[in-house]
């Protein structure tokens, strides 16, 4: 049989056949091939039985949860099986179960379960606070996803003291300008405006974009969530014309450095539709319709603003929040 794109005997080349399971490389005799992350050309298809053999039996400490290509997060029920199954064996076994805790508790956030979250990321933090002390960088990362989820279940008073002293401590370990500490800021910023104190999220808001702006340059993606953030508490204040321009330029930046269909950029969008629809501009119409031709349905923005905030991610959460 001829190798894949090589010529056959009689001079022609053959095409590539692209309808192949990454895995067996078989075709779709052995099952449909399916598309199960976010990876594309020859490497996009898989069986399904031969990727969860995979994700059950490879080395590779991520295989269970995410794709080793594209890092898509595969975000299903086998994900919290095999990471539940991994943390009770390390627990067993009287292994360090920090990084598992905390993946765990990340993929039960992403899915929504909450409630399961929560003990685990307090675990973590409880053995970071002794093991590394409570001013270590990964501390206040644990800190921090503690915060975060607190606040995703709308528990804001119990986040507030976390958010602060990850702040406080980032400042005078980290400095102002590191990433962590802008996080920190951005987040802060977040949990005033989520708790209606709009006077006191602005400065932060101010603060963290400009951070961003000085030690990001002007085209990385949490420069534009950090521009994201302050145009929606503009929004928030109703100065609608301080807030256009900003979001408008948070939605271009987003789609072009993210992609249409990115949470970040989504929210982006909810964010100026929401001001369009307040302005009452004449454009509105047209420009909602841009919007929405590029991001299929308004519902899939707030799902998807949902699915954002859902995720423990120190370096990303709360850059884009709802109004
Ligand atoms: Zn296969
Ligand atoms: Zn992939």
């Amino acid at each position: 049989m001829p190798t894949r794109g090589t010529p056959t005997r009689d001079g022609k080349v053959e095409e590539p056949d692209e309808r192949r399971c990454r895995l067996c490389l078989e075709g779709e005799g052995d099952g449909p091939l399916l598309q199960l992350c976010a990876c594309r050309g020859s490497a996009k298809l898989v069986h399904r039985h031969c990727l969860e053999k995979w994700r059950r039996t490879s080395p590779k400490e991520d295989a269970a949860y995410r794709c080793g290509q594209c890092k898509d997060h595969y975000r299903d029920a086998l994900s919290l099986e095999l990471l539940r199954a991994r943390l009770q064996t390390e627990r067993a076994d009287g292994e360090g179960t920090v990084f598992t805790l905390n993946t765990l508790a990340s993929e039960l956030q992403a899915q929504g379960k909450y409630d399961e979250a929560e003990p685990l990321n307090r675990e973590a933090l409880e053995v970071r606070r002794e093991t590394l002390g409570d001013r270590h960088p990964d501390t206040l990362a644990s800190i921090n996803n503690l915060g975060v989820l607190l606040k995703v279940k709308g528990k804001l008073a119990a986040a507030e003291p976390l958010y602060r002293e990850a702040l406080e401590v980032s400042r005078e370990t980290l400095g102002d300008r590191h990433p962590d500490t802008l996080t920190f800021i951005a987040n802060l910023g977040g949990l005033l405006m989520a708790k209606g104190d709009l006077a006191a999220a602005e400065p932060l808001c101010r603060e963290a974009l400009e951070g961003r702006r000085e030690t990001l340059g002007n085209r990385h993606p949490h420069m534009f969530t950090s521009i994201n953030n302050l145009g929606g508490l503009l929004l928030a204040k109703g100065d609608l014309a301080a807030a256009e321009p900003l979001l408008r330029e948070a939605v271009e930046g987003l789609r072009a450095t993210l992609g249409s269909g990115h949470p970040d950029t989504l929210a982006s969008i909810g964010n100026l539709r929401r001001l369009l629809v307040r302005s009452g501009a004449g454009s509105t119409h047209t420009s909602i319709a841009s919007c929405s031709r590029r991001s299929p349905s308004l519902i899939s923005v707030m799902a998807a603003l949902f699915a954002c905030s859902a995720i423990v991610c120190m370096y990303v959460f709360c850059t884009s929040f709802d109004e």
